[in-house]
């Protein structure tokens, strides 16, 4: 999970700016992933590049409105509001995923009880995610690898299964994300 903590944001009142920075995560020395992230009245803009395994590249781009809050001893704080739709909370950071939202909704159960589209692919997406030992939720990516018992054919037939699961549930979360406008 790659976290997004504002703190780095709103130093020097950088928010206030309206300019763009980019951020780069590494792990073990290599590049695991970057965002870039642009100050804009009451929200940010984050934009980057996402793809399931094998899959191709797409280009993510969505804003998310920050709220203040006054300190104690002067001056205000910054938060993100998280852009899950239903969710909206007040968060110092965020985390992705194919979509950066709050911890809470990256571990979010799915209600079977008046199950969308979105919500059959998301739990389906998971089933195979719990076979091919991979941490739950599509947000978590799937470079995960082949599990050591697994067998070769198995894990390719498996993860092709996934990533065509994977894209329609982003397809479909994609919609469920609140957009500003
Ligand atoms: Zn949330």
């Amino acid at each position: 999970m790659r976290a997004l903590p504002i703190g780095k944001l709103a130093t020097d009142g950088w928010l206030d700016g309206g300019g763009t920075c980019s951020f780069i995560w590494s792990r073990a020395g290599h590049r695991t992933g970057d965002i870039n992230v642009t100050a804009a009245e009451g929200h940010v803009v984050l934009s980057y590049r996402s793809r399931s395994t094998g899959g191709d590249w797409q280009d993510m781009k969505y804003p998310v409105q920050i709220d203040r809050t006054r300190c104690h001893l002067g001056g205000t704080r910054a938060w993100f509001l998280c852009p899950a739709r239903g969710c909206g909370r007040r968060v110092a950071t965020l985390y992705g995923g194919t979509v950066f939202a709050c911890r809470h909704c990256h571990g979010l159960a799915y209600p079977s009880e008046n199950e969308s589209r979105r919500d059959r692919t998301v739990r389906q997406a998971d089933k195979l995610r719990e076979r091919l030992d991979w941490p739950p939720g599509i947000f978590n990516g799937s470079d995960w690898g082949r599990p050591k018992h697994m067998h070769r054919a198995t894990y390719q037939r498996l993860e092709a299964q996934y990533d065509e699961l994977e894209a329609r549930a982003l397809g479909a979360t994609m919609d469920w994300l609140r957009l500003l406008k």
